[in-house]
């Protein structure tokens, strides 16, 4: 018997393949842009302007100054940048700080936007926008920024660090992972859950030896691709509201947070959801959900525990009131004394559930 479900796909258009890029100009033309502001981090201005160079009359300038967690005061600069250059279409490359502040700004504008996305963090397939203002982050949703055309071309991915392919992936399983026990979950979506998982499981290891092997960048980035419908199209729990805690609180590395924690999430939730349990171990070919989670983030060198990127000793007992402090719904309900264990193992980095 199939279990009555709602399924809402989000309505963008997705060109994955190598080579794609190619088709920025069409793209661009296709949503009546005549005059694209290019949107990008400092560290990929080069990759911005060779953007522009390719747009040609249609580029109106490029703003290289993204930042992770879209402050405002970042967003107000490109607003002026880009109503002085008269841009009517948006252009984001990058992982999710240069697409949050494209979001940002098709969100105040309604400029219809193309992602081109070289991370696997997903937020190109959501319509969901965190932003940040005195230092506190918040988080909405509007049709208005979810980006109408997505450009997957597996040839911006291979310069993305080993050790950032690593946690961007992880971040990306945690989608796929906390959509399979979904309370709005759906069949359609579980099958992209579990073959995102396993498109990660079968490539991210190689690509830690071989970051320049097409192959397997390209299985990663159609993982990175169905993580994020997942995450676009179904609601998060225990593991994606801790790690925003966790990474407003102590200011840690967004990717490294999830990657992380991930493992630990999923040994707190597995007694509450064993058929999403079953589906990740089996997309890792593994017979335990977090073990395998936690080894494979063992084999991809991802830091050992929170400890090791910023979070300070004191901080356990924070997190869990914090924790505690919004209720939302988990498919096992939240217990100080577990989430505190699960914290607590994170921190250290030892074996989730011991
Ligand atoms: P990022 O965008 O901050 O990128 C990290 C660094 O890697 C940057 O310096 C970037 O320029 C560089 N980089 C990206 N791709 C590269 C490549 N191919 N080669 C070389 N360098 C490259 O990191 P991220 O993890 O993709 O994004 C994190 C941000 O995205 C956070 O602010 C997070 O909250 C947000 N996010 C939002 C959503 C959503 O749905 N709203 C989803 C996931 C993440």
């Amino acid at each position: 018997m199939i279990e009555p479900f709602r399924y809402e796909p989000q309505p963008a258009r997705v060109l994955f393949g190598e080579g794609r890029l190619d088709e920025l100009g069409e793209a661009v033309a296709s949503l009546g842009g005549k005059r694209a502001l290019i949107l990008s981090t400092k560290e990929q201005a080069g990759t911005a302007a060779e953007l522009a160079r390719r747009l040609g009359d249609r580029a109106a300038g490029t703003f290289s100054r993204a930042v992770m967690h879209t402050p405002v005061e970042v967003t107000d600069e490109a607003l002026a940048y880009l109503s002085e250059r008269h841009a009517d279409c948006l252009v984001a490359i990058g992982g999710g700080s240069s697409i949050g502040l494209g979001k940002a700004l098709a969100l105040r504008t309604d400029l219809p936007q193309v992602a081109i996305p070289t991370t696997y963090a997903g937020s190109e397939m959501t319509d969901i926008l965190g932003e940040t203002r005195g230092g506190e982050k918040t988080t909405q949703r509007s049709r208005k920024i979810l980006p109408e055309v997505v450009i997957y071309d597996v040839e911006l991915t291979l310069s993305l660090p080993p050790r950032l392919s690593a946690t961007s992936g992880m971040n990306a399983i945690a989608h796929a992972v906390e959509a399979l026990y979904a309370r709005d979950g759906n069949p359609i979506i579980g099958l992209m859950a579990e073959d995102g998982i396993r498109a990660f499981g079968a490539s991210l290891p190689g690509i830690i030896d071989r970051p320049d092997d097409l192959a397997l960048r390209s299985k990663a980035q159609y993982g990175a691709f169905l993580c994020g419908a997942c995450l676009g199209a179904v609601s998060m729990a225990l593991h994606h509201k801790l790690c925003h805690v966790l990474g407003g609180t102590f200011d840690l590395p967004h990717a490294e947070t999830h990657a992380i924690v991930l493992p630990h999430a999923v040994a707190y939730n597995a007694p509450a959801a064993p058929q999403a349990m079953a589906r990740v171990a089996r997309a890792l070919r593994t017979t335990d959900a977090a073990g395998g989670l936690f080894d494979l983030a063992t084999r991809l060198g991802v830091p050992k525990g929170l400890k090791s990127i910023g979070m300070p000793s004191d901080g356990i007992d924070r997190a869990v009131t914090l924790a505690m402090k919004n209720p939302y719904w988990n498919p096992r309900p939240l217990e100080a004394d577990a989430l505190r264990k699960l914290i607590a193992n994170a921190y250290e980095g030892s074996a989730p559930g011991t």
